[in-house]
């Protein structure tokens, strides 16, 4: 996941926590729109076909953690899943025993959940849970997030962490069906403790121009919804739920700059 959140990661780190962690080298959901992709392709520290191949960063899980103040995000520029879980799960345990707040942003695989709200239960306190869900149709999700769980699969993760008692929050960034944000909303709020955050595809055209076209239709038909009319409605359909903060790309068009709760410590 990229703080461009999973997967804004970078925009996501800056407005969600004081500093992220990240203990990997690419992410096998290989969204389409990744942030963290892009900047590696950009430097040219991978290519397209490395990218869904993740290496794991040995000198990050025998890295010593030590306390700092805030929340710490992590991960940013990859994501927690089945082949990578044993090294975000030794990372989040030095994490938090130095006792540290951690915001865990991921697309959520049922099997690295289970895992993680036992492993991680004596420190249930220090963790705020936050899964990225921004569509609901399955062929739309395997256009844009071709190797991360379903819908289906998402919500159940988040599910299990809620009834489990742990702080639940879910970044609907980027919000990839926006003509289906409310059913989206209904579906997941019952399963939120903390937030439901609202973000837009950021850059979508240069982020995807290594896989799509730039007339791919559902290219088109997303950049036709996120323009800043169709952002001011959704605001104003949702502005009244207190569930519901605003990313940066949100309020920069609706023109609000109030702080937001972010992480468990704000
Ligand atoms: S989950 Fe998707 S957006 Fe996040 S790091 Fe992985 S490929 Fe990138």
């Amino acid at each position: 996941m990229t703080t461009k959140s999973t997967c804004e990661a970078v925009t996501g780190t800056k407005e969600w926590a004081d500093r992220n962690v990240n203990c990997c080298r690419g992410c096998s959901h290989d969204c389409v729109y990744c942030y963290a992709r892009s900047m590696a392709l950009r430097f040219k520290r991978t290519t397209p076909l490395e990218w869904p191949k993740e290496v794991v960063l040995e000198h990050e899980l025998v890295k010593k953690r030590r306390y700092e103040r805030g929340t710490t995000m992590f991960p940013t520029t990859h994501d927690i899943t089945p082949g990578n879980l044993q090294a975000c799960e030794m990372v989040l345990k030095n994490l938090l025993g130095a006792g540290n707040k951690v915001l865990i942003v991921s697309k959520p695989h049922r099997v690295c959940v289970q895992a993680l709200i036992q492993s991680l239960a004596e420190w249930k306190g220090q963790i705020l849970f936050r899964f990225t869900i921004g569509v609901i149709d399955e062929d739309l999700r395997k256009l844009w997030e071709p190797g991360a769980p379903d819908f289906a699969e998402r919500l159940d993760s988040l599910r299990l962490a809620y009834e489990a008692g742990y702080e639940t929050s879910v970044s609907i960034e980027p919000l990839l069906e926006p003509w289906n944000v409310h059913s989206l909303i209904r579906n997941l709020r019952p399963l939120v403790t903390h937030s439901i955050w609202i973000g837009k595809a950021n850059q979508l055209r240069q982020r995807t121009s290594w896989k799509l076209p730039a007339d791919h239709p559902e290219l088109v038909r997303l950049l036709s919804w996120q323009t800043d009319d169709r952002i001011r409605e959704i605001y104003e359909n949702l502005h009244d739920d207190p569930l519901v903060k605003w990313k940066d790309s949100y309020k920069e068009v609706i023109g609000i700059d109030r702080p937001q709760k972010a992480g468990l410590d704000v």
